[in-house]
């Protein structure tokens, strides 16, 4: 497929990559590929402050929408330096794939900043919060396009970008976004969601596998609001976290280390640096140590051909988005003693309980707690056993299996709609 676009850069490119790989398995023809691939629109804005010491400075901001077949579109804002609009369009389009995996009636969408938000005061924040909203108002909307927390950015911004939303429309709009505090429209469970959704797939993974959960070692890389909770969720399951690693420090220890003491640290100090001197470790080396639950909760492309092979781990659980390059997937294709959730299933947990605050949020009806968690599993379980499935039925990895599934609901959806006019 040849399609010269604005979406450039490596991580556009590993979504175009995988997606060639499942539409050659099902058989999409070329001209059929760009219409399913390519996101459907983009706004890029620029986005003025004034910084504390009285000097403006303008931050860039993207929003890629990739498809409206099925509803809205859905997908959270990341606020990184490596922020870039080809980023967001893969991100995107993951989005689309996992909402159709998990039978949710959206496509995908993503938003982001270039700027490092610990570069940021408060109040600088709230600025650049209100003024990336704000210049996204024609573009967004609770039955166009809902907004959500990814990395850089957690409750709090939901809530201004809320408000901000809000004030402009004269009435308050909570269902604009979902991961909002719990007081202002947001429903229990949504932060931790991820976590937990990654912490019960490595449970079914560990099943199927034939590993007892308890008593099992995890190596997780990523301290955020995901890797924080799966690690917490897993220690509570009789399993023990023998690394973690984020921006700013590794630790490794194989006796376990007290996760709830990083998580009070980070709650403190905002990062894992300072925690211990003891077990401080290499973070690169972290990923190859071996254990048998390996979490990627960070970035994308941090498994790659140069350590894919070298990977000594039972479950890959891909709590970040894109953390596997195509090249790596190609090794782990051949090594099936590796179990692979692959991201737009491990991680949906997320986008699951944006899902239920949303419905929530437009009929005014609020569940319980209990009430989400229950929902939120079942909807995994029934994504999970659709991958598994597949993936025998067709001799396929995990992965493709579920892009394949991802990718045959919005072939389907734009088929049976046809093409307008
Ligand atoms: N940013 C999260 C993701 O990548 C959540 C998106 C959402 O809740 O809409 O899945």
């Amino acid at each position: 497929m040849e399609t010269s676009s604005i979406y450039t850069g490596k991580v556009f490119e590993m979504a175009r990559q995988q997606f060639e790989i499942v539409a050659d398995h099902l058989d999409i023809p070329d001209h059929e590929r760009t219409r399913i691939l390519m996101p459907k629109r983009a706004l890029a804005v620029s986005c003025p402050i004034h910084r504390d010491d009285g000097s403006v400075v303008v931050y860039q901001g993207y929003r890629v929408q990739h498809h409206l077949t099925l509803g809205p579109t859905k997908g959270g804002t990341r606020f990184a330096s490596s922020v870039d609009v080809g980023e967001v369009a893969a991100l995107a389009v993951w989005m689309s794939w996992k909402c159709a995996l998990a039978g949710l009636p959206y496509g995908g969408a993503k938003g982001g900043i270039a700027v490092d938000p610990r570069a940021l005061s408060r109040r600088e924040l709230e600025a650049l919060s209100r003024r990336y909203m704000q210049e996204m108002i024609p573009f967004v909307g609770p039955h166009t396009d809902v907004m959500a927390p990814d990395m850089g950015t957690n409750e709090q911004v939901m809530a201004w970008f809320m408000d901000t939303y809000s004030m402009y429309q004269g009435r308050t709009v909570s269902e604009v976004v979902t991961g909002k505090p719990v007081g202002t429209g947001g429903t229990a469970g949504r932060r931790e969601a991820t976590g937990r959704g990654v912490a019960y797939l490595v449970g079914r993974a560990a099943e199927t596998i034939g590993l007892r959960v308890s008593g099992s070692t995890a190596i997780i890389q990523g301290f955020g609001n995901v890797g924080s909770v799966a690690a917490l969720t897993l220690e509570a399951a009789g399993a023990k976290i023998i690394g973690v690693s984020d921006h700013s420090a590794a630790y490794f220890d194989k006796n376990g280390l007290n996760v709830s003491a990083l998580d009070a640290h980070v709650a403190k100090t905002g990062s894992l640096a300072g925690y211990s001197t003891e077990s401080l470790f290499d973070a690169e080396s972290l990923l190859v140590q071996p254990c048998d639950i390996l979490i990627p909760a960070a970035v994308e492309r941090v498994v790659t051909k140069k350590n894919a092979s070298d990977l000594k781990c039972r479950i890959l659980a891909e709590g970040a988005n894109g953390p596997t390059t195509p090249e790596a997937d190609a090794i782990l294709r051949e090594r099936p003693e590796i179990f692979v959730i692959p991201d737009i299933l491990c991680n949906a947990g997320g986008v699951i309980v944006s899902y239920f605050e949303w419905v929530q949020g437009l009929q005014q009806l609020f569940w319980d707690e209990d009430e989400v968690n229950d929902r939120l599993n079942r909807t995994l379980e029934r994504s999970f056993q659709a991958v598994s499935r597949i993936a025998k039925q067709r001799s396929l990895s995990t992965r493709d299996a579920a892009l394949s599934i991802g990718v045959e609901v919005v072939r389907n959806a734009k088929a049976t709609r046809g093409l307008f006019p």
